[in-house]
């Protein structure tokens, strides 16, 4: 099971991008490619996020209460109660390779170091999901016996914090299309390759399906999103479209893709002066489709007219939230 997938969505999107740090994505200037040194030609060491309430092991151990551990490598940092410490050895290798598959395919660091809390159950920060490269779960993943991807395969269940990890990526290359679809999509391919299990196939193809079906509903209403799915998840649509291109284009698709979105690098910053969330938005869903439109054989542009999709204007600048959303996506 995913943590954040997308037929549950609404703890990632009502918190983790609709209210939170996500809302301050525009603030930031700077797009995280892999800088390098101009002197010496090294890339610039990362930081953790400075505005982190727990930036160590003791800010983590206070906060819960008990013992912990805390392991590091460059790109990633992950905090769990000392009693899984075992597991946590166990998950972390998974978590680092998933880092460098994602910067591999994005060409971009994350802004700040990925920062994994593993919180004991029910404490308050524990709210499952992401924001500004810090991601706050519970320890439920630490307990491998009670995972079948363990017990039957060998394969810690690690899709959420790779998820999760995915849409730091996406957010750092100022990429837009649709809500979580980018980044889920995106989580899912990656977490195929470093954690892949038989479990994981099907639990992908299931949520698969169901985009699909919703996708084949927005159809058949005349391009209405189906009024008795819930709003939040209206991306499935876009979802859907993403994995039409991966498959149309075969497995260079997101290297591909992120490649014409680094060419446009200074636009996609740019965006960040227009004058509101909206505007900004817009401009890089714009940008964003236009990559995507460069890729021969994919016809983005006319794929998008085609299913009455904006070419103009992202679905969350549509705010769908809003009880007023007519369901159509332009
Ligand atoms: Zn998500």
């Amino acid at each position: 099971m995913f943590q954040c997938r997308l037929i549950n969505i609404f703890l990632c999107l009502t918190i983790g991008i609709g209210l939170s740090g996500w809302t301050n994505e525009y603030t930031s200037q700077s797009l995280a490619l892999i800088q390098q040194n101009p002197t010496n030609g090294k890339p610039l060491k990362q930081i953790i996020n400075p505005s982190l309430k727990y930036p160590d092991l003791s800010s983590f151990q206070n906060a819960i209460k008990q013992s912990a551990c805390l392991l590091k490598s460059e790109h990633v940092y992950l905090f769990a109660p000392q009693t899984s410490a075992k597991e946590a050895n166990i998950i972390f290798p998974y978590l680092t390779k998933a880092y460098e598959t994602l910067r591999e395919i994005t060409g971009v660091d994350t802004e700040f170091i990925i920062v994994v809390y593993n919180f004991p159950k029910g404490h308050p920060d524990a709210w499952g999901g992401t924001s500004n490269c810090a991601i706050w779960y519970d320890d439920s993943n630490l307990h491998l016996d009670r995972q079948e991807e363990w017990n039957n395969y060998g394969v810690p269940h690690v899709s959420g914090y790779i998820e999760e990890m995915a849409h730091n990526f996406v957010s750092a290359t100022k990429a837009q299309f649709g809500w979580e679809a980018m980044g889920w999509s995106l989580g899912a391919r990656v977490c195929a390759r470093v954690a892949g299990n038989p479990h994981l196939a099907q639990s992908l193809a299931q949520t698969r399906r169901e985009q699909e079906n919703t996708f084949r509903r927005y159809i058949a209403l005349g391009f209405t999103f189906p009024p008795e799915i819930p709003p939040n998840l209206v991306d499935r649509i876009h979802a859907y479209l993403l994995r039409q291109c991966e498959k149309r284009y075969g497995t260079d698709f997101w290297k591909d893709f992120f490649r014409q979105i680094s060419r446009r690098k200074e636009d996609l910053v740019n965006a960040a002066r227009l004058k509101n969330d909206d505007a900004v938005r817009n401009e890089r869903y714009r940008i964003t489709i236009e990559c995507l439109d460069c890729l021969p054989g994919l016809h983005f542009k006319q794929t998008l007219q085609q299913y009455g999709i904006s070419l103009t204007t992202d679905v969350k600048s549509l705010h769908p939230m809003n009880p007023t959303w007519n369901r159509k996506l332009s």
